[in-house]
């Protein structure tokens, strides 16, 4: 690759300059655009729901570029800005050497979004940018962007009228793939023939992108609906019915990391391998935040202008409030018609509902959504996991991450009282020669609470089923 200046020289005026104008919502019709490959089954799906608007989507692969992404930055960056850099300039590379002198960093557009808040990933699609502008055939690569400070609105990104279907279509099938991750967690642990699930589900997630793809700017939830309880009825029949239930082991975390195999070393299998069974939280379960979150901030500015008696902000709001209404409506609408359809055939685990995870927060006083973050999704989601049964928890972050470094230290004391195996599990990139050992050492403990709870219920029905045969017997 051609350097046009070394990696760690300070920003120029024209650098800034380049971050307001190549760093945009750009409308990405005539591009490839390259999608950062960071949960298999639900990108794999979004990248279909961009094809199927028209858009030449491509899932980058991901992690073949960590040494170039650990090159160009200076060690204090989060880790999962490290892998998408990696990611992106191995693909650029690529490209520029199967088309030679044909190469056109115009031709192309990366998909980095971001979020508003104390968070550092706002800032990840800016120092990517920094990045690609010292590289002279990646300078005309835009980075695109959507925001979670409006929604990730899409109308900035494609023509109108495909906007409003792509944003309900790729809404679904970030579910549907969140359904089918569950799929998977709850029947592998417990399979008749080793290796089956993983198998059918390729051949699976491929008849779900090509149904997305050919659905196009007239989807039909129908055949998406129908294909999942397919799917999710054969992987049901994988299942030994005579295996007893392993303990249940509930993911927490940042999200990059916890959904990313390759850079937490697998750890959902190797949870797996260690005696446990496993769910992560859900995709949907952060952009349902979202909504809820953007309710939550108008609903303040509403408050505010009422009492200012600001009426121009008031009539703002309310349009906003309703339109956000309308939105949260939708997605929990078809989120639970995905879900039902599945639960039909498999057992798997629902989604949590952020409204229930508030209310979890508020009524121990442990956190507040005010604060923002990942943090109180995955302190209440932890709470969740616990109130359901689980018999322990996980916490999977970045090493240095902020939210999931107070989420770590508001779970780790809580769940201790609570006697609730935990878990952090923070990732750099290294290898952690004792990692192995801490996961047996938890999946133990998690086996005991098990037990545990399996002997409270046994005991609890002899006492009632005693009570039941005394209040019976005539006096
Ligand atoms: S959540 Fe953690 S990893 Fe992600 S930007 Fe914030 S600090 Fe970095």
């Amino acid at each position: 690759m051609q350097h046009v200046n070394s990696g760690q020289e300070m920003p120029n005026n024209s650098s800034l300059q380049r971050l307001r104008t190549r760093v945009g919502k750009f409308h990405v019709a005539e591009k490839t655009l390259l999608i950062p490959n960071m949960a298999p089954f639900p990108c794999r799906l979004l990248a279909a729901s961009f094809r199927a608007m028209g858009v030449n989507a491509v899932l980058m692969e991901t992690y073949k570029g960590l040494h170039l992404g650990k090159q160009h930055t200076s060690g204090k960056e989060c880790f999962p800005c490290q892998i998408t850099l990696g990611d992106v300039l191995v693909h650029l590379q690529e490209e520029k050497e199967r088309l030679g002198e044909a190469f056109r960093g115009e031709n192309y557009a990366y998909f980095m979004p971001e979020a508003g808040g104390p968070c550092r990933f706002g800032m990840y699609n800016k120092l990517h940018r920094l990045v690609l502008d010292q590289f002279e055939d990646f300078q005309d690569v835009p980075i695109v962007y959507l925001s979670s400070e409006n929604s990730y609105r899409t109308a900035d990104i494609m023509a109108p009228e495909k906007a409003s279907v792509f944003r309900k279509l790729s809404y679904t099938a970030i579910v549907v793939a969140d359904i089918l991750d569950r799929t998977v967690w709850r029947v592998r642990p417990y399979e008749l023939r080793p290796g089956l699930t993983d198998q059918f589900m390729e051949t699976a997630l491929q008849a779900m992108e090509n149904v997305i793809f050919e659905s196009g700017t007239e989807p039909d939830y129908e055949r998406i609906y129908n294909l999942l309880e397919d799917i999710v009825a054969t992987t049901a029949s994988f299942m030994d019915p005579d295996a007893p239930r392993r303990p249940r082991i509930g993911v927490v975390g940042e999200i990059y990391l916890r959904t990313h195999p390759d850079s937490n070393q697998n750890i959902i299998r190797q949870l797996e391998q260690c005696g446990a069974e496993v769910v992560d939280a859900s995709l949907a379960e952060w952009i349902n935040y979202v909504t809820f979150d953007r309710g939550r901030k108008l609903r303040h500015t509403w408050n505010r202008a009422w009492l200012g008696k600001d009426h121009e902000t008031l009539r703002l709001t309310s349009k906003q409030l309703l339109a956000n209404k309308i939105e949260d409506l939708y997605q929990k609408w078809r989120q639970g018609k995905a879900y039902n359809r599945a639960l039909r055939h498999l057992d798997i685990q629902k989604d949590h509902s952020i409204g229930d995870i508030e209310r979890q927060l508020q009524k121990d006083r442990l956190f507040n959504f005010d604060i923002g973050t990942e943090a109180a999704l995955s302190i209440g989601g932890a709470l969740e996991y616990v109130h359901e049964g689980f018999d322990g928890i996980v916490n999977v972050f970045p090493f240095t991450c902020m939210p999931s470094t107070v989420c770590a230290s508001v779970l780790k004391p809580l769940l201790h009282e609570m006697r609730i195996p935990y878990l952090d599990a923070p990732y750099d990139g290294t290898m952690q020669g004792n990692r192995e050992i801490a996961l047996r050492t938890f999946v133990h403990q998690a086996k005991q609470h098990l037990r545990h709870r399996a002997a409270k219920t046994k005991t609890r029905q002899t006492h009632d089923s005693t009570n039941h045969d005394h209040q019976r017997r005539p006096s």
